[in-house]
């Protein structure tokens, strides 16, 4: 017995040197989506930045699968030492209401460290569509409807949400072509293969600005700042209409205390940086405030998230399997 206590001491004590020395070599940050998207941008800026606050270089390692299920398995069956950290958006929140055998529980298995920001999403169709105007695209839409395909990162994406609050708002069904993200989406949609979609700002923005896309809309229910232009869904009728996609990191469940509290630092230090802040904003993302990239604050977040749409979901009779 007495060996057994001084054992699992030692062990104690080992696992808080650990803790203490950490991080003892590159973090690898998981991304659940294809490299060049939106999710990707949000964790290359997060991650070069947070790598500088906590001396050790924080890679981002794209995992990327329709929905984004598979990064989030994976980070939940990493060692929890800090060192695998997850990145992952509102689908965090949304696929448990639509995959009956999801092989993670996004409250249980992690151990939130915080939020990193907002962003807002838009409707963008390929170069070839003739629409000039919102008004347009949805006479083109609703007039084609049997014929259009609608591009997203596979169910329970930010872009299948948007999606399907798009179809149910405008009373109209349409195809729709899945992705492991909308980096390879936007390609198709570019090439003229897909005819719309709905992504992040952080994915659209210079191809709006550069009039390789055309613009329709934004979810928000304000304009966005780095696109002045561009109406609101709510301006254009679509009453009610908003859709942001709020990010989080998160460490494998058990990954311990001073870990946690080294990648909160490093985190909150990483959305203090002016050049963090003003990339964002470029990309039409807000911010979120240290006080919100905190433990608390992100599962607070995720529970009222899982709240607010899973009976939405199960309204809408919608299930990847
Ligand atoms: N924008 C994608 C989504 O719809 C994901 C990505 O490629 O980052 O969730």
């Amino acid at each position: 017995m007495r060996r057994l206590c001084l054992s699992v001491a030692f062990l104690l004590a080992a696992g808080s040197a650990a803790a203490q020395q950490y991080p003892t070599r590159n973090i690898s940050m998981i991304v659940p989506y294809a490299a060049g998207g939106p999710t990707d941008t949000v964790a290359r800026v997060t991650a070069q930045a947070m790598g500088k606050a906590i001396g050790q270089t924080v890679i981002v390692e794209n995992r990327p699968s329709a929905g984004g299920i598979l990064g989030p398995e994976h980070v939940k069956n990493s060692k929890p030492d800090g060192h695998t950290i997850l990145i992952h958006h509102i689908g965090m929140a949304t696929t448990p209401a639509l995959y009956r055998n999801l092989r993670f529980k996004p409250l249980e298995d992690f151990e939130p460290i915080g939020l990193i920001n907002d962003v807002p999403m838009t409707i963008i169709g390929k170069p070839q569509l003739p629409a000039k105007d919102f008004k347009e695209f949805l006479a083109y839409i609703k007039k084609n409807k049997d014929k259009v395909s609608y591009a997203n990162a596979g169910i329970g994406a930010a872009s299948h949400l948007c999606g399907m609050l798009f179809m149910s708002a405008i009373e109209t069904d349409f195809l729709t072509v899945p992705y492991k993200g909308t980096a390879p989406a936007m390609n198709d949609l570019l090439g003229g293969q897909v005819d719309f979609m709905c992504d992040q700002t952080t994915n659209t923005t210079s191809q709006i600005k550069s009039g390789k896309v055309k613009a329709y809309a934004v979810t928000s229910a304000k304009r966005v700042p780095a696109l002045p232009d561009l109406p609101t869904l709510q301006e254009l009728g679509l009453r009610g209409f908003e859709v942001g996609i709020w990010h989080g990191l998160y460490a494998p469940k058990g990954t311990p205390k001073p870990v946690i509290d080294a990648l909160v630092s490093a985190l909150q230090a990483a959305l203090k940086d002016e050049t963090v802040q003003k990339r964002f904003a470029d990309l039409g993302a807000t911010t979120y405030p240290p006080t919100m990239a905190t433990p608390a604050a992100l599962q607070k977040h995720l529970k009222a998230e899982m709240d607010r749409w899973t009976p939405l979901i199960r309204k809408a009779g919608v299930y990847a399997d």
